[in-house]
């Protein structure tokens, strides 16, 4: 079977108006005077469900019951779903065999449900630029945020040097695989090699990473990583934290409840609980079967295309980094003074122009979704632009994904040099 792109283009998203800007039903008012489709280029926020994910929720809907409790049919059935669903996650990153596969909603839970479970006095090395679901959750003495040096070697020395200078005991890097303000991609393997020479487990928040390149546990060497659905294509809800058992098993189950217990005894006025292991220790309650599914699905299908994938958003990264070149007044955000791999996510200012009116004027005029602010990486963006940091909006956001065309590309940059040229 030849595998081309179309089969995995979310279905006819780009064919839709955008209603919430110019009512229901109304073309869109292009500056040209053409009627086009919607150009979604804020990926790295959510991206719509692929087709097959899709097809797969519709198909399981009748179906979904208690998992891990009911006798019937549709328990059986949506518990053997939902424990095949983590097997495709745990393919997706290629973990190894006692890699336990936790279902969150998302990075965030995962990543919090990971600081929840490290062992005391775990000394935490990160970049201060990273996500605030990476930056924030650590706590106590011993974390380290480091200042992100300006090329992709002083930030491995850098996690070197501040490894070197933890104390005693357990020791945890976390980093990003991707910003999702510039798009550049973390040199995460040499990062996780320094870690391993100081004795030191790698958390990698794949949020951004996932979606676009293959994500190996085994051969980036790293302890855990943290995603989510709905920025690989499934819908809301569903994430995974994917890892070492031990810090796992050893931490407080992360939601009291139901599913996390083996037993619980009345013994007096107490109680006596004894805790599960495994991924059921973490998922206490009634688990989302369906968004599991949809991740599940998500990560399958993506996997059996990276190629196409990778061919697709380079082609499409190439144009549009050219196109925001010759924006007179545009400067594009970089962590790193130096080119080298990169997601199709892009952040930029342009000269004379707020980056909130901005990007109402692509989706008012022009029918093209981007994201402004500060991407929920404040000091990141506030570093990269420049100014005093916190929420304003500091910036404009393209993200690319399956989705996207050419078109969408050319009429962002022509819709970028008609804004400059007519003036604020
Ligand atoms: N990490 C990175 C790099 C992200 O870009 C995001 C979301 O944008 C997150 C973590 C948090 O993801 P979620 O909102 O799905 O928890």
């Amino acid at each position: 079977m030849t595998i081309t792109l179309d089969t995995i283009t979310p279905r006819r998203v780009a064919d839709s108006t955008v209603p919430a800007v110019v009512g229901a039903g109304q073309p869109v008012p292009l500056v040209t005077g053409e009627r086009v489709g919607y150009a979604n280029l804020d990926h790295a926020a959510s991206a719509p469900s692929l087709a097959r994910v899709r097809e797969a929720v519709e198909e399981f809907l009748p179906y979904y019951a208690s998992v891990h409790r009911g006798a019937g049919y549709c328990s059986k059935v949506s518990t053997a779903v939902y424990e095949r669903a983590r097997e495709a996650v745990a393919r997706f990153v290629d973990a190894r065999p006692a890699d336990a596969v936790v279902f969150t909603r998302n990075t965030t839970d995962a990543l919090n449900l990971l600081a929840r479970s490290l062992p005391p006095r775990t000394s935490v090395v990160l970049f201060d630029t990273e996500h605030h679901a990476a930056l924030l959750p650590w706590r106590g003495p011993n974390v380290r945020r480091i200042a992100t040096p300006r090329t992709r070697l002083a930030a491995v020395s850098a996690v070197d040097s501040a490894l070197a200078d933890c104390p005693e005991g357990p020791r945890l890097v976390v980093v990003t695989g991707a910003s999702n303000v510039t798009g550049e991609v973390l040199p995460v393997a040499e990062i996780a090699a320094v870690a391993r020479r100081h004795g030191a487990r790698v958390a990698l928040d794949a949020a951004q990473l996932a979606p676009h390149r293959p994500v190996s546990l085994r051969e980036l060497d790293v302890d855990y990583v943290a995603l989510s659905g709905h920025k690989l294509y499934a819908p809301y809800g569903a994430g995974a934290l994917v890892g070492r058992g031990d810090w796992l098993n050893g931490g407080v189950p992360y939601l009291a409840g139901g599913g996390a217990t083996r037993a619980v005894v009345r013994r007096g006025d107490e109680l006596g609980v004894a805790w599960n292991t495994g991924p059921q220790r973490h998922e206490a309650g009634s688990p989302n079967t369906v968004g599991a599914y949809a991740l599940g699905v998500a990560c399958a299908t993506l996997s059996a295309r990276w190629d196409d994938i990778r061919r697709h958003e380079t082609e499409l990264l190439d144009r549009l980094v050219t196109g925001l070149d010759g924006v007179p007044g545009l400067a594009q955000l970089r962590l790193f003074d130096t080119d080298a791999d990169r997601v199709g996510t892009v952040a930029f200012t342009v000269d004379g122009f707020e980056p909130g009116w901005l990007a109402a004027v692509l989706s008012a005029e022009y029918g093209i979704g981007v994201r402004d602010g500060a991407f929920c990486a404040h000091v990141a963006t506030a570093r990269l632009v420049g100014v005093a940091g916190g929420s304003g909006t500091q910036a404009v956001r393209v993200s690319l994904g399956l989705g996207n065309t050419a078109e969408h590309v050319d009429r962002l940059v022509l819709a970028l040099r008609q804004i400059v040229a007519r003036g604020a």
